[in-house]
């Protein structure tokens, strides 16, 4: 009998995990570790509306989702405890944990604050909150963290038009972008067109979520009418020639997360994902992980799976990753420079 514990090594760490990643496309509020949900609803006196001994199935895919639908509630669920400055605070520094021990090195978070907002917990600070995570993670891991506010498409206009206010009032604490997320159908961007137009010459980015529930037309009006530098997933351009052509002459990003267009149900499957076909026709895009936690994936699993499923190769990976640094909505040229160089280091 072998009475000393027998000693595991750690997996070695895959070649996409060392490499030096950008992730431009991360929700706060799918990146919620279950544990933490557990802690934060006993520290506010939550009561938990589901079993704690099968946390997970709460917060992850577990495949037996029918729709979108299922997918955001599993998200939304964190918004329970997502109500005062500490859980804010550790959320945003956790997200930022987890993707420095992944391997990315820039990381622009996202995060909707109008709905997290109490009596006595103002949208500003939820904003103040978060970026003092981010700088905590920034302090200790040296991982470089943005934070980009998410407007909602069906909060009421002025609600985002307010929002984009306080972007521009933080665009120099960490701040960095603009994005309308939420339900496509129903909810054109055209309705929050006076809050785009208030960020006109902030300096700040604007990214819009299109092209994934809805079709092309979607990405066409983000890009024509409100002049967004980068598309949150994008992916249903592939349903128009003519919009991959302003995509590529443009140059607009996609921010493509193919694990989470699966879950969401936009394509039936990673085969089909047009990934593949939209970089090699030459518009830009780079990697995220979307909602990790609820996807169960990081950056580096999704860089595996181009590499596996599509034959993207190593210097096609690093190529994107310089792409989405110069995509980046990061202001200070020499950052981006001193990232350039920790990416370029990376070639074979
Ligand atoms: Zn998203």
């Amino acid at each position: 009998m072998n009475l000393y514990p027998v000693f595991i090594p750690p997996p070695a760490l895959t070649v996409y995990q060392r490499l030096p990643k950008c992730n431009l496309h991360s929700h706060l509020e799918g990146s919620i570790r279950p544990q933490t949900f557990l802690e934060l609803a006993l520290m506010q006196n939550i009561p938990l509306p589901f079993d704690p001994t099968h946390v997970e199935k709460y917060f992850q895919v577990t495949g037996e989702e029918q729709n979108l639908t299922d997918y955001l509630h599993k998200i939304m669920v964190n918004y329970l405890i997502l109500k005062d400055r500490e859980a804010l605070r550790r959320a945003a520094f956790e997200a930022a944990e987890d993707a420095h021990f992944d391997g990315v090195v820039y990381f622009e978070l996202r995060a909707g604050p109008v709905n997290h907002v109490t009596s006595s917990f103002s949208v500003a600070d939820c904003i103040e909150s978060m970026l003092t995570g981010l700088q905590q993670a920034e302090a200790k891991y040296g991982i470089i963290c943005r934070l980009i506010l998410s407007g909602l498409r069906d909060h009421r206009p002025d609600a985002n038009l307010d929002l984009a206010r306080l972007a521009v009032r933080y665009a120099d604490q960490g701040v960095v972008g603009f994005d309308l997320a939420g339900n496509e159908n129903g909810f054109p961007a055209a309705l929050h067109r006076a809050a785009f137009h208030s960020l006109r010459d902030s300096g700040l980015g604007i990214t819009v979520h299109a092209g994934e529930a809805a079709g092309w037309k979607s990405v066409y009006y983000a890009v024509i009418e409100i002049g967004a530098q980068r598309i949150g997933h994008g992916v249903r351009s592939i349903e128009s020639h003519e919009m991959m052509n302003i995509l590529r002459d443009y140059q607009v990003l996609l921010e493509i997360c193919p694990t989470s267009n699966v879950h969401t149900g936009t394509f039936p499957d990673i085969q089909t994902h047009p990934v593949k076909t939209l970089h090699d026709f030459g518009i830009p895009i780079s990697i995220g992980d979307d909602d990790p936690i609820t996807s169960r994936t990081r950056v580096s699993n999704e860089l595996t799976l181009l590499e596996g499923t599509f034959g993207f190769t190593l210097e096609d990976i690093i190529a994107i990753q310089l792409t989405s640094l110069k995509h980046s909505f990061l202001r200070e040229s020499d950052l981006k420079t001193r990232l350039r160089q920790e990416i370029d280091a990376y070639r074979p």
